[in-house]
């Protein structure tokens, strides 16, 4: 059971938009147990679709396709697929009236245009579109089912989960599933040698690392003669990488960074207050971004001159004076400052040089000290990151080193 996965339009081919649906449906079918053996991307040219449709339907079991079935000029699949198949294309009722429908909903009337989206190749069947005016088609060509789903990424994934899915499902050889475990304070070698059996070639599930920007993911590939063989491999694993890297795991698949913190703020029932410097406000962007963080973080202030620090953090002036903005007295300072200005019971603040001006030979850029004032006292930490890195790298990683720092002390605040 082979698949190919197409996707057409100008934007991708162009490079200015990035093909994210092939990459999903993927990541879908591999799930299902279909192993995918091409992607294909396709410029909005009409005899290029057909000849990429006609190709692909005689190399493979299952075709998907997104994109190009919108109601403009350049909406060509819909008109390919029928070339593919020698067919001309047929009016279908019900799919006009839902698009009314559609329209109708937002109180505006149909546009003449979006007619051509009741349009499907003689044969074909219609898929129906629950987000968007956009039906699918499911039709036959040569040996293989071929499915076309819109290109906008959210009515794909709907339409696939809720109309493709079920049809491919028990099709595919047994079911594949991933997982990826990630890492924070520890190099890919590092994590790479604590998992290195788990990493051998030939094995089931297969593990292997990747590295983004300093959070080190391991993936967990499963395969099993079913969901629940799979499920039980991917479990396992997931749980020997869980024992193994212990506190360096901060969670798994979607979960950021400030997802864990936040998840661990809610279980202590603590609040959290930034008082930041050179990461400018990136924190509690962060840390805001999760959905409910309004339940533990209070407030942030991006304090970036020295007055500002002084005048709305209380740090003694003296001390910016004597050590400079950037040091670890400050930082302390600031954290300890933004903990008692908000009420927080724990705050974090960051000082440092994000470079590429501002760095000299004592305090190089991306050099940065970090606050982390909690009922305990302020634990100060400085990092050293390479000057060659850009500012917004420096910047990033300040702002994963602070979150991390708050997650390890309430993981262990926690279980004390
Ligand atoms: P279309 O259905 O071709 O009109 O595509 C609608 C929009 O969906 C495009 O303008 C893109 O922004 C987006 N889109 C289309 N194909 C893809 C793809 N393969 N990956 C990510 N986004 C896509
Ligand atoms: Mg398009």
């Amino acid at each position: 059971m082979h698949a190919i996965v197409m996707s057409m339009g100008n934007e991708l081919t162009s490079g200015q938009t990035v093909d994210t649906n092939s990459a999903w449906l993927s990541r879908q079918l591999a799930a299902l147990g279909i192993s995918v053996r091409r992607h294909i991307t396709v410029a909005d040219e009409l005899d290029v679709i057909r000849a990429a449709l006609d190709a692909a339907a005689r190399d493979a079991d299952v075709v998907l396709t997104t994109g190009g079935i919108g109601p403009t000029e350049d909406d060509l699949t819909r008109h390919a697929l029928a070339a593919a198949m020698g067919v001309g294309l047929e009016f279908h009722a019900p799919s006009l009236e839902h698009i009314r429908e559609f329209f109708a909903r937002r109180s505006r009337d149909m546009p003449e245009a979006n007619r051509i989206q009741a349009m499907f190749p003689a044969g074909s069947t219609p898929i129906e579109n629950i987000c968007g005016t956009a039906p699918g088609i499911q039709a036959k060509l040569h040996q293989a089912d071929v499915f076309v789903m819109p290109g906008v990424p959210r009515e794909m994934r709907v339409m696939f989960e809720r109309s493709v899915a079920p049809l491919l499902a028990g099709r595919g050889a047994g079911v594949i599933l991933m997982r990826t475990v990630h890492t924070f304070g520890a190099g890919e070698s590092d994590v790479g040698t604590t998992i290195r059996d788990l990493m051998r070639r030939g094995r089931n599930p297969t593990v292997g690392t990747t590295a983004q920007q300093t959070i080190i993911g391991v993936r967990i590939q499963a395969a099993g003669r079913d969901f629940a063989e799979a499920r039980r491999l991917l479990d396992a694993d997931t749980a020997e990488l869980r024992r193994r890297l212990g506190d360096l795991v901060f969670g798994e698949d979607d979960e950021t960074l400030a997802d864990a913190v936040g998840a661990q703020l809610l279980r202590t029932g603590q609040t959290v207050a930034t008082a930041e410097s050179c990461t400018g406000g990136l924190i509690a962007k962060s840390l805001t971004d999760v959905s409910g963080s309004s339940a533990y973080f209070l407030s942030g202030l991006v304090t970036y001159s020295n007055e500002a620090k002084v005048r709305l953090l209380a740090v003694p002036e003296a001390l910016i004076l004597e050590h400079g903005a950037v040091s670890a007295p400050v930082a302390e300072a600031m954290a300890v400052g933004g903990r008692r200005l908000f009420g927080a019971d724990c705050a974090l603040s960051t000082t440092g040089i994000a470079g590429p001006t501002g760095g000299t030979a004592t305090k190089p850029v991306g050099l940065v000290f970090f606050g982390l004032a909690h009922a305990g006292g302020c634990e100060v930490h400085e990092r050293r990151f390479g000057s060659e890195l850009t500012r917004k790298e420096i910047r990033d990683r300040a702002r994963k080193f602070a979150l991390n720092l708050l997650r390890l002390r309430l993981l262990h605040a926690s279980s004390a």
